[in-house]
């Protein structure tokens, strides 16, 4: 009797979600449960992006590629988001001498990644959510605390206090997220393991030239490796460049020794010679812009009942290296909608399913942005990085379907991190051991030629 009068009023009222963060998955999630006509109110402690306050206090642009640009179409923005975004079609490696190298991402030079905006990209997120008339957003409203069993969510304003419940409470508040900390309080068991890298990075700018362009190839990703560490730069539609100094925090060189003006110069011109003259604001950058730490964290499980969840940054912060933190957490809200469609009589079922179904890939990802950043500062300027690039292109190319790339199936497929990762590790088995075959037969025939000649 209980359990029918509850499946009529699930029926006949949706059910309230509260959303906690309007960050970049906080707004699409939002659109997508506006779309399925759920009740939403969605706070962030910040002030409206609209009104200019940078989004998160992280990079200022970022990559986009497949998996996260398929989940804005399925909400019908990724036509609007991907206006202003600039196609990077490959890696622009500039070795020390300034020579540069390019190594397109594909054998198909249509695929790209695209460089956005991260301030237009959340407003075109959240503007996406308030089409729905369903869906509220408040700002400057920061989470403290969440009752779980309510759920209630007490909340910080400029003027006092706030306590709000719901059915449930969705924590898209990114890495230190609030929500995921009264899970870890409450309740048993919870697993929790942060791990922080001993580099940090800095943003740094090459503005536009004076007639507005470019100053270096605009589409492309910009590697200038180091081997322990090294900078990258994306474009920008106004002409410029966000440059990434990813560096460590400790050491002979490094973030903490390298503070005075003539040090800082120092090292890079030692460095990045072929960068410095196209940054002429390069020491007030260097010293009026933080130093941010890259985390790594894994939790479980991401949901307490059927009242409350994580997703994005919250469930499973990376380290940017492979540029895909925000496309995970794009394609978690397509997965939490296709669980709360599938089991959307039993909302506890559709968290659980939404959990395994991407816990796993959470994970795989994790490791692969770690072996990324070995990649990119370290290898990306080698000879044989470059022919295993070529040959995974003249592989791919050869094998069409059969033979992809870790990066292809990364960043133009969605196929799950986690079996892209698995097969990756066969591919590499299966071509390791023919190039030893093919090795071994080669020297064989030489021998045997070889001592042909010598009967002669
Ligand atoms: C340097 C750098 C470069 C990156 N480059 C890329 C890239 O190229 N491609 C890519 O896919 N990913 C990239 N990422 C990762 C990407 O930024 C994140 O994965 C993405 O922002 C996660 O989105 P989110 O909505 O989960 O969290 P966030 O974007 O962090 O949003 C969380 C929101 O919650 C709000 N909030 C936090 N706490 C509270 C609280 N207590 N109460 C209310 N609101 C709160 C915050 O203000 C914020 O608006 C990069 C990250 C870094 C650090």
């Amino acid at each position: 009797m209980v359990s029918a009068s509850v499946a009529i009023k699930n029926l006949l009222v949706p059910a309230k979600f509260v959303l906690i963060g309007s960050g970049l998955a906080g707004g699409l999630l939002a659109a997508y449960l506006g779309r399925r006509r759920y009740d939403v109110d969605l706070y962030e402690r910040r002030s409206d992006p609209r009104e200019g306050n940078i989004v998160g206090g992280r990079s200022i642009n970022l990559a986009i590629s497949t998996r996260g640009i398929h989940a804005l179409q399925q909400i019908g923005i990724a036509d609007e988001a991907l206006q202003q975004a600039i196609p990077m079609r490959g890696r622009m490696i500039h070795d020390k001498s300034g020579a540069l190298h390019f190594a397109p991402y594909d054998v198909d030079p249509q695929k790209c990644i695209n460089s956005i905006g991260r301030a237009s990209l959340n407003t075109t997120v959240i503007e996406a959510a308030q089409r729905y008339p369903n869906v509220r957003v408040h700002f400057n409203r920061k989470c403290s605390d969440v009752d779980l069993t309510g759920p209630v969510c007490h909340l910080e304003t400029e003027t006092g206090t706030l306590t709000v419940s719901g059915d449930a409470v969705i924590g898209v508040d990114g890495a230190f997220s609030a929500v995921r900390a009264s899970m870890q309080r409450n309740i048993e068991n919870f697993q929790y393991n942060e791990n922080y890298l001993a580099h940090g990075y800095k943003e740094l700018t090459i503005p536009p030239a004076p007639d507005g362009s470019w100053q270096i190839e605009k589409n492309a990703l910009h590697i200038w490796p180091r081997k322990s560490f090294m900078m990258i730069a994306l474009p920008n539609p106004d002409g410029s460049f966000t440059c990434t100094l990813f560096w460590e925090f400790e050491g002979r060189r490094s973030f903490a020794t390298t503070k005075a003006d003539d040090a800082v110069r120092r090292f890079f011109d030692e460095e990045f010679p072929d960068a410095v003259p196209l940054m002429p604001t390069l020491l007030e950058d260097f010293k009026q812009n933080p130093t941010g730490s890259l985390v790594t964290i894994r939790c479980a499980p991401w949901y307490y009942r059927d009242r409350v969840c994580l997703l994005g940054d919250a469930a499973h912060a990376v380290v940017p290296f492979y540029g895909q933190g925000m496309n995970a957490a794009f394609e978690d809200c397509l997965v939490l909608d296709e669980c709360l469609n599938e089991f959307s009589d039993n909302r506890e079922r559709a968290f659980a399913e939404y959990f395994e179904r991407r816990k796993a890939n959470a994970d795989a990802l994790a490791d692969l942005a770690i072996g990324n950043f070995i990649e990119m500062r370290d290898k990306t300027v080698s000879r044989a990085f470059r022919s295993k690039k070529k040959l995974d292109h003249l592989l791919e190319a050869a094998l069409p379907g059969v033979y992809l790339p870790l990066y292809t199936m990364v960043t133009f497929t969605r196929i799950p991190y986690a079996k892209a990762a698995r097969r990756a590790r066969l591919q590499d088995r299966i071509l390791y051991t023919a190039l030893v075959m093919l090795a071994f037969v080669g020297t064989a025939a030489l021998a045997v030629l070889f001592g042909r000649s010598r009967g002669h």
